[in-house]
């Protein structure tokens, strides 16, 4: 008893009492109002030579330390190296978000803990998610047939789907080394990972050729697969992005939707990227025949402006997700028992989960779907605007006019290697530290590439980035570089 008595000291530790909780709370919410504050004015990227590494010097120990010194250690450590993805001036890869709104949810999942893995565990928040996930299914059109999950990302979102096409389609054993998928060259790379996971390795992976503007050319698709077919291959699976990584460009939905009908093909669309903008007018032109589709991935952390850590799949025909991951445990039967709601254990590889629902729910609920609209087309034109402008100044070449909210283009010196000038250019700017954008390659140049995704993205920051870029090329093109 007396043993159990210290024990019961030292471990309510873990459990502090209201005015602990109250002193904590100020200093984490002093803490987040000192960097909101300090976002428009701080660096978008930050390289430090330490990288972090004295948070090794400050090893685990028996006794705890102050939250004012774990803080300084976040602080010194973590918030002020790498990416700043959180500001407005962040335009590299796929800007994330953020809001303060889902800060809160997740502030009342992490202490309320819900179970949301089993409706059984809480049928509440196993609806939310379902309604979540019906909302979604709603904005690419899929019929009431729909289901999904909702992931912790685009690549695990994707993962889920080819499993699910995988096992609908019956890709295995033999069958495997005949099956044809199709892409092009500018799907995200997650795919590949997902093939390999999903034991397609050793299927063959067609690339697509693309148009000018980096988008699926659906009748190079066809002869593609009827020469596959006619070879004695298994045309199984197209893969259309709505919204490359790359370049921002949209496959032809529509097209690829009829042909994937025809020639009998699963139709997967990775909307990772850009899925969210058919919540507006601009994107919804552009993103014609996501319904089309049987599965789709769309990142809520992307645009939707979440914190990292939320994807979505949804499947057109919830029996075929079901088929693939539901499962039957002997402990957990009571527990799946009830079948009013699918549950997320029985519709993706996950059990005990977050419970992402909320960090969605609060903001959708609290703001409406109003600001969200406006937020994307707001990216979109700034993306035109970005565009029309870039091409204006001397001595700059554009990509395609953007689909969605992705811009490239490159610096073209009067003399010298251009690769060699855009690398250049890109670290002058990135040591610059007003804004932030990253490369790619596109038919093998080096080119950048301006992403607008962030919701704190606005046309002053754009117009910063106008800025910079002129400066620094004329700069460096002056230097005679
Ligand atoms: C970001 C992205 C992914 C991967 O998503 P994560 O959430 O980073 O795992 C997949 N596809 C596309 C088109 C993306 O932009």
């Amino acid at each position: 008893m007396t043993k159990l008595r210290q024990l019961e000291e030292i471990s309510r530790l873990l459990d502090p009492d209201a005015a602990q909780r109250q002193a904590l709370l100020n200093q984490v919410i002093a803490y987040a109002d000192q960097y909101l504050a300090n976002l428009a004015a701080a660096p978008v990227y930050t390289a430090q030579p330490d990288n972090g590494r004295a948070l090794y010097d400050s090893p685990f120990t028996e006794e705890g330390i102050s939250l004012n010194r774990a803080l300084a250690l976040l602080q010194k450590n973590v918030d002020s190296t790498g990416l700043n993805t959180g500001s407005g001036r962040y335009l590299g890869y796929i800007p994330g978000g953020g809001l303060f709104h889902s800060a809160l949810g997740d502030y009342l999942a992490a202490i309320t803990n819900r179970y949301a893995g089993l409706f059984f565990g809480c049928p509440g928040a196993v609806r939310m998610e379902n309604m979540l996930l019906r909302w979604m299914a709603d904005i690419v059109g899929y019929p009431n047939t729909a289901a999904g999950h909702l992931s912790s990302g685009g690549s695990i979102a994707n993962l889920t789907a080819i499993v699910t096409a995988r096992d609908a389609c019956g890709i295995e054993g033999e069958k495997i080394g005949r099956a044809v998928v199709y892409v092009t060259e500018h799907v995200h790379h997650c795919i590949g990972k997902a093939l390999h996971v999903a034991g397609l390795k050793n299927s063959i992976q067609r690339i697509v050729p693309v148009d000018a503007g980096y988008r699926m050319d659906p009748q190079a698709l066809e002869q593609a697969i009827i020469a596959d077919k006619k070879a004695g291959l298994h045309p199984w699976l197209v893969i259309a992005s709505a919204g490359t990584t790359n370049t921002g460009a949209v496959d032809p939905l529509a097209d690829i939707g009829h042909l994937a009908q025809i020639h009998n093909l699963w139709y997967h669309i990775d909307g990772a990227y850009g899925g969210f903008f058919a919540l507006c007018p601009e994107g919804q032109a552009v993103l014609q025949g996501l319904h089309l589709s049987d599965s789709v991935v769309l990142d809520p952390h992307k645009t939707l402006f979440l914190p990292y850590g939320s994807g979505a799949v949804v499947v057109k025909d919830r029996r075929k997700l079901y088929a693939s991951f539901s499962a039957n445990a002997a402990y957990l039967e009571s527990a799946l028992e009830d079948v009013e709601e699918l549950s997320p254990a029985e519709l993706s590889p996950e059990l005990s989960r977050h419970f992402r629902g909320l960090r969605l729910w609060l903001p959708l609920k609290l703001l409406g779907i109003a600001p969200f609209r406006a937020a994307l087309s707001e990216k979109i034109l700034l993306a035109r605007y970005f565009y029309e402008h870039i091409k204006q100044i001397d001595g700059f070449e554009v990509g395609p006019y953007p689909d969605l909210s992705i811009v490239t283009y490159r610096y073209l010196p009067k003399k010298g290697n251009p690769d060699q000038f855009n690398q250049r250019l890109m670290q002058a700017i990135q040591s610059d530290g007003r804004i932030f954008i990253s490369p790619t390659r596109v038919n093998g140049n080096f080119v950048l590439r301006t992403a607008v995704v962030g919701y704190r993205t606005h046309l002053d920051d754009i117009n910063i980035a106008l800025e910079v870029l002129s400066q620094t090329a004329a700069r460096l093109a002056g230097n005679g570089a």
